[in-house]
């Protein structure tokens, strides 16, 4: 409670004890008066209502509709990750890449979970390899398994790409955030934690999107590296995708759902063994923003500009 709350209550409780007689006279009167001229129309209903309804204040936003539940409960800013995920999503905005002082990249994998993310996740499991996962709302209500076993790989962020992943451009603020919070509450629903990381799909985003992610208190994590592999171009082209343009503090687009990923699986463990041989550390998405902190100025442009991108994302 402020100093003046408690000064407030202080002043309330001596003007209580000081005039205790005098009020109770004052309010017996007053009511008498009162119920002269009005009648008493006392609904046990209402008065409790009114007492269990918060204040509100001028600058609370108006009630808006949405598909899950109003609030999901705030990750727990305990760790320091989710601090470091608060921070620098604040202090940055969408997010393309790490800082590069560090060498360590993150493998990110998006549209998921589907028929593809077992034997990805057989893949990351056998390798020992961190990763970070966007998931589909509506894909997670489809395939509960696979999302269940996301959840066993010893490092592992799962994060938010909407519910039914359509491009939020075309979308007013209210519908933007159905899909950002119903996507959150089907993962909760599927035991996982609430996500502090989001992408937008096809990296396609405006104002509202942000306003957004500050309301929430989410990261905006978009890609600098795009693996290209929902084009299925051959597994040893996903690979040369990643290998020519990887750079410290990568954060690399790959897909484990939206299509037949086969290639995807296969190019994943060529790619991790060659990042490895090269010296890098691979790590998930809040890792890299906590080991590896970007700055907003050095953030540069999309590969896919905000709303041009038809696959990718
Ligand atoms: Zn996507």
């Amino acid at each position: 409670m402020s100093v003046v709350g408690r000064s407030l209550r202080a002043l309330a409780r001596s003007w209580q004890q000081r005039s205790v007689q005098i009020a109770s006279l004052g309010a017996l009167a007053l009511v008498l008066a009162f119920s002269a001229v009005v009648p008493f129309e006392r609904s046990p209903e209402r008065s409790a209502r009114a007492e269990r309804a918060p204040q509100r204040t001028l600058s609370e936003p108006p009630a808006r509709r949405i598909v899950g539940p109003e609030k999901l409960p705030a990750p727990s800013p305990a760790d320091a990750e989710t601090t470091a995920v608060l921070a620098v999503g604040k202090a940055v905005g969408p997010i393309r890449h790490g800082g590069g002082a560090r060498h360590m990249v993150a493998l990110t994998f998006d549209d998921g979970p589907g028929p593809f993310t077992g034997p990805l996740l057989a893949v990351l499991r056998r390798t020992n390899t961190p990763a970070t996962f966007f998931q589909v709302g509506r894909n997670l209500d489809e395939n509960p398994l696979p999302a269940r076993a996301t959840t066993l790989l010893d490092e592992v962020e799962l994060a938010d790409h909407t519910y039914t992943h359509n491009s939020l451009v075309t979308m007013d603020f209210g519908k933007q955030q159905d899909e950002i919070v119903s996507s959150a509450a089907t993962m909760q629903a599927h035991g996982e934690a609430a996500p502090r990381l989001f992408r937008p799909p096809y990296g396609a985003y405006n104002q509202d999107t942000l306003r957004l992610m500050n309301e929430r208190g989410m990261a905006m994590i978009l890609w600098s590296v795009d693996s290209e592999d929902y084009t299925r171009p051959g597994v040893d082209r996903i690979v040369d995708n990643v290998m020519k343009a990887v750079k410290p503090g990568s954060i690399i687009l790959m897909h484990d759902g939206g299509g037949e990923r086969s290639q995807t699986v296969a190019a994943v463990a060529k790619i991790i063994k060659r990042l490895r041989g090269r010296g890098y550390g691979l790590v998930t998405v809040p890792e890299l923003l906590l080991k590896d902190p970007p700055q907003k100025a050095d953030q540069e442009v999309a590969v896919v500009p905000p709303g041009a991108g038809e696959g990718a994302g």
